[in-house]
């Protein structure tokens, strides 16, 4: 609809080991081959533990599942004396595409901050990982600051020094908003993904900025996915809690129907 293929993205957090994992991926890729999902309109990514990628990327291969694999975070480092760090490198050779970086619960209890995910963006993009950056403003900024400033500072901050062309996607992720049951308003998230892709347009030129995905993440479900995919500057969604049940999961990746 917009020149840019709407992404639906699962975000399973510390949830499902790699047993659970490989069940789930069978029942979901089950749950829309039924309803014959076209997926030529949707790109679908889970993001699963580290220690599932593998089962999951073997399920992947073998039965010719059309959905990305992403991981949910990684080393600054690409290898090393870094105990209990996985490498970009790592990644990669598992066919991993994509990672999340950035995200609230890591910016909050790892004490990550913009330099952090910087590095990480840029351990990203040198080992051929697409990074899902994520941004967003906790209650407490958006009383102070409005939505749009802490994102927007955000986003700059983990573009610096990202080449102009290179490949990203951006989530827009109100703290508020994350497993609170409270989404944004589907206006909210526009105005704030506009701006964050004139961030992308600033720092990476107008071309990238017309084909990166900006996704809008906090309480997605089934009955609120289609509001959001109607806004011209959101074009897809991290989704956490509704990306673990099979049936809503689903449901959410066939919005459009
Ligand atoms: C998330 O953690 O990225 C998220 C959007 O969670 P939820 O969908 O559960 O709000």
């Amino acid at each position: 609809v917009k020149g840019r293929t709407a992404l639906i993205a699962g975000n399973w957090k510390m949830n499902l080991d790699h047993l659970q994992a490989v069940a789930f991926v069978q029942k979901l890729h089950w749950a829309l081959k039924d309803v014959k999902h076209d997926f030529d309109s949707v790109d679908v990514t889970v993001f699963p533990p580290f220690t599932d990628l593998r089962s999951v990327q073997t399920l992947l291969d073998a039965d010719k599942i059309p959905f990305g694999l992403g991981a949910q975070d990684l080393s600054v480092h690409d290898s090393g004396a870094y105990t209990g760090e996985v490498s970009g490198a790592f990644l990669k050779k598992l066919d991993v595409s994509s990672v999340i970086i950035g995200h609230s619960e890591r910016r909050e209890y790892h004490a990550e901050g913009d330099d952090v995910v910087a590095a990480k963006v840029q351990a990203a993009l040198r080992n051929g990982l697409v990074p899902v950056i994520c941004v967003g403003e906790t209650s407490e900024d958006l009383e102070k600051f409005g939505a749009s400033a802490v994102p927007v500072g955000q986003l700059e901050k983990a573009l610096e020094g990202v080449p102009a062309g290179a490949e990203i996607v951006v989530a827009y992720e109100p703290v508020w908003a994350i497993g609170s049951g409270q989404a944004a308003t589907p206006e909210q998230a526009q105005e704030v993904c506009q701006k964050l892709r004139g961030v992308v347009i600033d720092k990476l030129g107008e071309a990238v900025g017309a084909t990166t995905r900006v996704l809008y993440g906090g309480s997605v479900k089934s009955s609120n996915i289609a509001s959001f995919l109607r806004e011209p500057d959101v074009d897809g969604a991290l989704v956490g809690g509704a990306s673990l049940k099979v049936d809503e999961f689903a449901s959410i990746i066939r919005y459009q129907k």
